[in-house]
This record gives C-alpha cells, sequence and structure tokens, in this order.
C-alpha cells in the first residue's frame, strides 16, 4: 500500500469503517511508517480539538485549516 493511500484511508480507520485485507495492511504499513505515523498522530489531535470546541468555534474556518494540513502533507510525500 502507497502513502496516498493510506492518505484516503485514515479518516476511515479512524471511523471504524476498514476492515478485512484492507485493515491489516492498513496496520502493516502504519506500524512501518513514519510519515504516515507523524500525519496520524496530526489528524488524531485536530478531530481531539475540534470535538473539545463548541459548534460555533468549530468552525468551518477550523476544518479548513485541518485539510490545508492533510493536503501540505500529501504534497510533501509526492
Ligand atoms: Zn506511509
Amino acid at each position: 500500500m502507497m502513502c496516498q493511500e493510506m492518505s484516503e484511508l485514515m479518516t476511515d480507520d479512524m471511523e471504524g469503517s476498514l476492515g478485512g485485507a484492507r485493515k491489516a495492511s492498513f496496520d502493516r504499513h502504519l506500524a512501518a511508517c513514519a510519515p504516515c505515523k507523524a500525519y496520524r498522530h496530526q489528524l488524531e489531535t485536530t478531530v481531539a480539538t475540534l470535538r473539545r470546541l463548541p459548534p460555533e468555534e468549530a468552525s468551518a474556518e477550523a476544518r479548513a485549516r485541518a485539510f490545508a494540513a492533510l493536503r501540505t502533507w500529501k504534497r510533501d510525500l509526492m
């Protein structure tokens, strides 16, 4: 599995919707790949922050920043 594919599956995994061989392959890559581990950590931190904020502060802008970080990460991999 490639890092780019990992980035597409990362949110699925966090939602628990990844299963079977795909999940096994995902976990193997995550255990061995430092950039993906760092990204996973960043994503978990972002999600936790958004969940702690009241809805009016977990604004479209905060989400936009989270997705901007994701785009930067993907660009750095390519
Ligand atoms: Zn990777």
